[in-house]
């Protein structure tokens, strides 16, 4: 490269840090102004100016107009202050993007598939200048628990293949965000002249599966191998096509499996903290769609390995949905919710459900805003010395109830995570510190273990191996001020250590490519991509 190719470069450019060597060796004397500077001067450049912004909205632009500029030096600034950027380019930010898509587009990212390209998949997925070895695809059916934003959704993919390449070090050049637009049917957007997307109705039924398999086949045969990863499809669409590709195909639902692992997780961290045994816990959720019935069969495997059995352990899961408890006898139930059926009078209320079920825990994956009310909370903590209460809904308005509802109408005594950011909370003289149930603990480890192993399919017991890994990294000091997850900062070292034990298991498993290295965790760790600049010139 040369010159301004070199600055046009996001992977290769390096501003105003080129030396003077490379400024002469490339072309770019006086193209650059005369002070080098260090990646840390340029750092704090960006931070001062981020901070600036009166709004979440603006930051995003501003980080994204820096990644277009600038990827590595974009990824340290992530890497480096995760705990103040990851809101800005995932939840909740992510959320608010995607519904402004068109209004803040500038550059495009990531490829975009539309009904329209039907027949010609393979040859585009060829026009991608990289060879792919991650994928994150969506139909933006269900995008957080905002609903159908078609094409807009590309906004999560981007933003998950971003934190693959900062919380677990995947270089971005492997990561290819993919939408497949087959159409809206959300009216707003199909009025409005900036959506992006293809003003059609949802396509529905075989026209439908036969596009999303057209993508399947293209993509394994245009990059072999490579894990894809389904996000944000709705839950009429999600368990089918997981269904569908995981025996033949190494691919994950992120919303389901995913979600499923930080939530065990959370719930070992919790028996951590009472010395209770995960076989013995009633849950209660509220939802009962692709988080709540992931999650609930993830818990049921690992109840079983404590020994009970499969029927024990189910009726140990109770689904409360849009109609009330999921109970035998409804004849309204998708296939997803009938292993957790179980024969009850009905109960329409979800405050009436847990006075009469009387559960140790409740989690909250309705996508419906304020849905745990100070009631609930209140009855939660009469029945339960501490009541285990996870809010996983996304983004913040849809949370079932804030960090300070859940430590406030419970004395202090809630085991609480959350799946939005929430400040620390003070009650009593006490300092509470809620960290988010946010499933990018697990996928960037998860994704780095395959990866790194060579492995050829993704199965549920490396979501449990998972959990019970990131549940391990917690820390009594953690524990003790009311934290079930590890604080953000240490994300690198998390997803190193899943994937070490996600790898060592698909190792075992006979999934891996090759033999084992000798010491996995190193091997993992060398492959880490950090974002550093490089000397151009020759030694
Ligand atoms: P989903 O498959 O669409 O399921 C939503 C479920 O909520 C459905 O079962 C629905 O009932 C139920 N529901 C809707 N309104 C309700 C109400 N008023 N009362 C009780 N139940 C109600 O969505 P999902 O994938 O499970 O995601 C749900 C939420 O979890 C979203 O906000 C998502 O962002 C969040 N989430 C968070 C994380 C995290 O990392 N924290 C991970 C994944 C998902 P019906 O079945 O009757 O329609
Ligand atoms: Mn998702």
């Amino acid at each position: 490269p040369h010159g301004l190719a070199l600055l046009r470069d996001p992977l290769l450019n390096k501003g105003t840090a080129f030396s003077l060597a490379e400024r002469d060796a490339f072309g770019l004397r006086g193209l650059l102004p005369p002070h080098v500077s260090t990646m840390a001067e340029q750092a704090d450049r960006i931070l001062k100016n981020l901070r600036r912004l009166p709004d979440n909205l603006e930051k995003f632009v501003a980080l994204n107009a820096l990644r277009d500029r600038n990827e590595t030096l974009f990824l340290r600034v992530v890497c480096d202050h995760i705990d103040e950027i990851q809101p800005l380019i995932y939840t909740p930010t992510v959320g608010e993007v995607c519904q402004r898509f068109g209004d803040i587009f500038r550059r495009p990212r990531g490829l975009y598939i539309s009904t329209n390209d039907r027949g010609q998949i393979v040859e585009m997925m060829r026009n991608w200048p990289h060879p792919a070895r991650l994928i994150v695809v969506t139909d933006g059916e269900r995008i957080l628990g905002l609903g159908d934003l078609g094409a807009n959704g590309m906004g999560i993919p981007v933003g998950k293949l971003s934190l693959y390449a900062a919380c677990a070090g995947i270089h971005p050049s492997l990561c290819l965000p993919v939408v497949l637009d087959v159409g809206t049917n959300n009216v707003e957007l199909l009025k409005n002249p900036q959506y992006i997307g293809l003003r059609q109705p949802r396509l529905r039924g075989g026209d439908y599966d036969a596009i999303v398999d057209e993508f399947m086949r293209a993509a394994q045969q245009a990059f072999p191998g490579v894990l894809i990863q389904f996000e944000d499809f709705a839950n009429h669409n999600a368990f089918r096509l997981l269904q569908r590709y995981r025996d033949t195909a190494c691919v994950f639902n992120d919303d389901i499996q995913g979600t499923a692992s930080v939530a065990l997780a959370g719930l070992f961290s919790a028996l951590r903290v009472t010395s209770g045994r995960l076989a013995e816990q009633k849950l209660l959720f509220l939802g009962a769609g692709e988080a709540a019935t992931g999650i609930a069969d993830l818990v049921v495997a690992a109840m079983m390995a404590q020994g009970i059995s499969e029927e024990e352990a189910r009726s140990r899961i109770w689904l409360v949905d849009s109609k009330g408890l999921v109970v035998k006898g409804r004849n309204d139930l998708a296939d997803h919710k009938l292993g957790y059926a179980h024969e009850h009078p009905r109960v329409t209320d979800f405050l009436a459900a847990i006075k009469t079920l009387q559960p140790t825990g409740i989690i909250g994956v309705s996508a419906v805003g304020g849905t745990f009310t100070p009631a609930v909370l209140r009855t939660m903590a009469e029945l339960n010395a501490r009541p285990i209460i996870f809010a996983l809904s996304n983004p913040t308005s849809q949370a079932e109830c804030s960090a300070e509802d859940a430590y406030h109408h419970t004395g202090g005594r809630a085991l609480f995570a959350c799946g939005s950011p929430y400040s620390p909370v003070t009650l009593e003289g006490r300092r509470f510190v809620p960290r988010q149930g946010n499933n990018s603990y697990i996928f960037p480890g998860v994704g780095l273990g395959v990866i790194a192993s060579g492995a050829r399919r993704i199965t549920d017991e490396m979501f449990m191996v998972a959990a019970q890994t990131l549940s391990g990294l917690v820390t009594e000091a953690d524990l003790a001020q009311g934290s079930l997850y590890p604080a953000l900062p240490r994300i690198r070292e998390v997803s190193c250590r899943i994937a070490t034990e996600v790898a060592r298991l698909a190792y075992r498993r006979g999934l891996g490519n090759g033999r084992e290295p000798d010491d996995l965790h190193d091997h993992i760790r060398a492959q880490m991509f950090e974002a550093e600049y490089r000397s151009y010139l020759a030694p």
